[in-house]
C-alpha cells in the first residue's frame, strides 16, 4: 500500500512540508537531552539521523510520535495541527501526533504472546476501530508484500529478528500513518539479517513514504535518504545532502563520526 492509496487526507503536493518542528527541548531531570532541535520533513522524503549514542537521536522520535512529551518547541504537522509543548494542553495535543505517525522500534515490540496477525491488527482494530475483516485482509497483503505470507499463525520466537522486524514494519503501516519513524530498525539484528530489512524501508522510500530514520546503516543513509541530520549531544551539529554531510563534511566532529563507521 503507497501512502497515496491511504485514506488519510494526504495531499499529493511535491516537496509540500509534512512535519516542522521548531526548538525542541527535552530534559530528563537536570539532563538537557534535546536543546533546541529543529526538523523539516516534506512528503514522499526520508530524513535520516545519525550520531553517536546517546546524542538524542531517539529521543526525537520518541517526542514525534508522543511516546515523550517535549518540554519545549512547536510541531506542526502538515497544516492540520499545530502543537505548542510549552503549553499544559500539549500532553492531549501529543496524540494528534501519534495519530498520524507510526514508529518501528530498534527490538520490533511485538506482543511474544499474539500471532503475526493478530500483532498486525491490533493497532487497527482495537486503537482505530476499523472493521476487523478489512484490517484482516490487509495485513494479510501487507505481510505478502514483505515475503512473510504463510507467517500469519506464527508466533514471534517462531520468527528470525530480520522477520520479527518486517511484521514491525508491516504493523506501522497497517494504521496507515502519514510519516513512519523507524528507529534503529536493524541494530539488533544478526549481520546477515540486516539487509532484508533495509530493502524493504528502501522500497517503501521508492513507494514516496515519508520516513524519519534513525540508523548507524551509513551507507543506506547514502543510497535513500534526501537529508542526513548529524546530532550530537543534544544538537544538530551538520544537516544537509547524504554526499555531503557522509563524504565531505564541513564539521569536524560529523567526520570523526563517519570516518570511523565508513
Ligand atoms: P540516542 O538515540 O542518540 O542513542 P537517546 O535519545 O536514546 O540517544 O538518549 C539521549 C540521552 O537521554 C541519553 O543520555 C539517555 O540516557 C537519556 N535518556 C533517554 N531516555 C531517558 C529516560 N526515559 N529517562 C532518563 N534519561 C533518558
Amino acid at each position: 500500500m503507497s501512502p497515496t492509496e491511504s485514506p488519510l487526507p494526504v495531499e499529493a503536493v511535491p516537496d509540500a512540508a509534512l512535519l516542522t518542528v521548531r526548538g525542541l527541548r527535552k530534559s530528563f531531570g537536570d539532563h538537557e537531552v534535546l536543546k533546541s532541535i529543529d526538523l523539516d520533513v516534506r512528503r514522499g522524503e526520508v530524513v535520516t539521523l545519525i550520531g553517536p549514542s546517546g546524542s538524542g537521536k531517539t529521543t526525537v522520535l520518541r517526542c514525534l510520535n508522543g511516546l515523550e512529551v517535549p518540554d519545549a518547541g512547536v510541531a506542526e504537522f502538515a497544516g492540520q495541527l499545530t502543537v505548542d509543548f510549552s503549553t499544559p494542553m500539549a500532553k492531549k495535543q501529543v496524540y494528534g501526533l501519534r495519530d498520524r505517525s507510526a514508529m518501528v522500534f530498534q527490538h520490533y515490540n511485538l506482543f511474544p504472546h499474539k500471532t503475526v496477525l493478530e500483532n498486525v491488527i491490533e493497532g487497527p482494530v482495537q486503537v482505530q476501530k476499523r472493521p476487523k475483516a478489512e484490517a484482516v485482509q490487509e495485513a494479510r497483503d501487507l505481510l505478502a508484500r514483505v515475503g512473510l505470507a504463510g507467517k500469519e499463525n506464527s508466533y514471534p520466537f517462531e520468527l528470525s529478528g530480520g522477520q520479527q522486524q518486517r511484521v514491525g514494519i508491516v504493523r506501522a503501516l497497517a494504521l496507515r500513518p502519514q510519516l513512519l519513524l523507524f528507529d534503529e530498525p536493524t541494530s539488533a539484528l544478526d549481520p546477515e539479517l540486516v539487509g532484508e530489512v533495509l530493502a524493504v524501508i528502501k522500497e517503501l522510500a521508492e513507494e514516496g513514504w515519508t520516513m524519519v530514520v534513525v540508523t548507524h546503516e551509513l551507507a543506506f543513509a547514502r543510497q535513500v535518504a534526501d537529508e542526513v541530520i548529524f546530532m550530537d549531544g543534544g544538537v544538530v551539529v551538520e544537516r544537509g545532502h547524504p554526499d555531503t554531510v557522509l563524504r565531505n563534511p564541513r564539521e569536524e566532529r560529523t567526520r570523526q563520526f563517519v570516518d570511523r563507521l565508513l
